[in-house]
């Protein structure tokens, strides 16, 4: 189909692309006016105005409870209870099971009502997250999974929302279970196993440093198995974005066993403590345990610091030479310090990957996570599936406290919704 007019041919397909482009800032805008609507609600002295409060609706004896007696106070319409008028809310969901824990909530399998898509649906509290004052790093795991990245290697989000009380986000669902779950079950992996697990991760960290991003906790919980026993990196919330390739950055972050010993000294760090911590995940995964490791915690931070790293002869040479490199207490000498994922890529531990092959999941994974289809929860921890889910997670109208309001402007800007029109396809 073509419309012709004023001397110019409009395409079918013009057409549709400029329906697209105006419908995405639309709903950019709208997204913009939610964010400015929390923030109205959410400061008091704004909200004393009276032509704010018409424009909010807010009911006077309503709010004159809250104030006075602080008391939490259940508001039924969504537009008073500052949740966001998206198209997708909690309620928009089925949470059929808890699949994990992480510190600052849940993450449930979920399905979509409408689409009965499945996905992992990560339940964080504002209030926790407030406490332990992590809402950086909350909102930079929300900024990082929004860069449009998009790598076979890394979880993708499908949409983040809040109410009152919740951050939502709405991932991939990745049931082949955490590599840790299969590497505490094996003990340890054979060689060719941990060198394609290796170079997955290696290729997704490369990929983040070409945008700037340092993943910075690499470690065998964040990594996931999907049902096809390919890699995928979960938990962005310790990422430092906007790092040059040789910038530095000194916020103490990460899991002890991992940590490198730049971090621990609280000095400057780059992208180089990814490729320690890929180190020790394939040290992990080719001798049973962490580099280093020590039942004493103090113990284990002084080896970290001064110990050479160990390396018996039940490793290939190739191996040993790629732990030696990656394991570098000086990050200046570390493998990567140079020319970033290059320098691993050309190892002789990596020789037998065909990149393009890997990059394409042309490549058979070793060990194919057997799973029945989506409800097949057999690698997930019974610890976690077995727990009752809180009814109150599909709840999009919450309880409003003054903490509440303040949490509000803490996360203002967090939801995201796909420009396209075909979210649930
Ligand atoms: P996190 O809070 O991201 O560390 O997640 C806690 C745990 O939830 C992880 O260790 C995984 O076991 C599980 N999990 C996180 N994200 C996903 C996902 N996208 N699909 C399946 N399980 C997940």
């Amino acid at each position: 189909m073509a419309v012709t007019g004023a001397g110019c041919d409009l395409t079918y397909c013009k057409m549709r692309g400029i329906v697209s482009f105006f419908t995405a800032f639309i709903k950019e805008r709208k997204m913009g006016l939610n964010d400015f609507i929390q923030k109205l609600g959410s400061s008091p002295h704004t909200c004393r105005h009276s032509d704010v409060r018409v424009f909010l609706k807010i009911d006077e004896n309503q709010n004159k409870e809250t104030e006075e007696g602080n008391r939490p106070h259940c508001l039924s319409t969504p537009r008073n209870s500052l949740v966001e008028e998206n198209r997708v809310m909690p309620s928009d969901f089925d949470y059929l099971k808890i699949i994990g824990k992480g510190s600052f909530g849940k993450v449930l399998l979920a399905r979509h009502k409408e689409s009965e898509q499945y996905y992992a649906v990560k339940v964080l509290q504002k209030k926790i997250i407030l406490k332990k004052k992590e809402q950086k790093h909350i909102m930079s795991e929300r900024s990082v999974l929004l860069q449009n990245l998009h790598h076979p290697f890394l979880v993708g989000l499908h949409f983040s929302f809040q109410t009152t009380d919740k951050l939502y986000f709405v991932l991939d669902y990745v049931n082949g279970g955490e590599l840790f779950y299969h590497l505490q079950r094996e003990r340890v992996f054979l060689e060719r196993r941990a060198r394609f697990y290796a170079a997955e991760m290696a290729s997704a960290l490369g990929y983040l440093h070409s945008l700037h991003i340092v993943y910075r906790d690499l470690k065998p919980e964040n990594i996931l198995l999907d049902s096809q026993g390919h890699i995928v990196l979960t938990d962005f919330g310790l990422c430092k974005e906007g790092l040059a390739p040789n910038g530095t950055t000194s916020t103490f972050c990460g899991t002890p066993e991992y940590l490198a010993p730049e971090l621990l000294q609280k000095q400057a760090y780059d992208r180089t403590v990814d490729w320690w911590c890929l180190g020790s995940v394939l040290y992990e995964m080719l001798y049973g345990l962490p580099p280093f490791y020590s039942r004493n915690t103090a113990e284990m931070y002084s080896n970290i610091l001064t110990k050479p790293v160990e390396l018996k002869p039940n490793v290939s040479n190739a191996g040993r030479s790629l732990l030696e490199g990656l394991l570098h207490k000086d990050r200046a000498q570390r493998m990567g310090a140079q020319n970033d994922f290059m320098e691993l890529k050309c190892h002789s531990f990596f020789s037998p990957i065909n990149w393009d092959d890997l990059m394409a999941k042309k490549t058979t994974p070793p060990f194919i996570p057997s799973v029945s289809g989506p409800t097949d929860l057999r690698h997930f921890d019974p610890e976690f599936t077995h727990l009752p889910v809180p009814g109150s997670l599909g709840n999009s109208d919450c309880l409003v406290t003054s903490s509440l309001r303040e949490a509000a402007s803490a996360f203002l800007g967090f939801s995201y919704m796909p420009p396209s029109d075909h979210a649930f396809m």
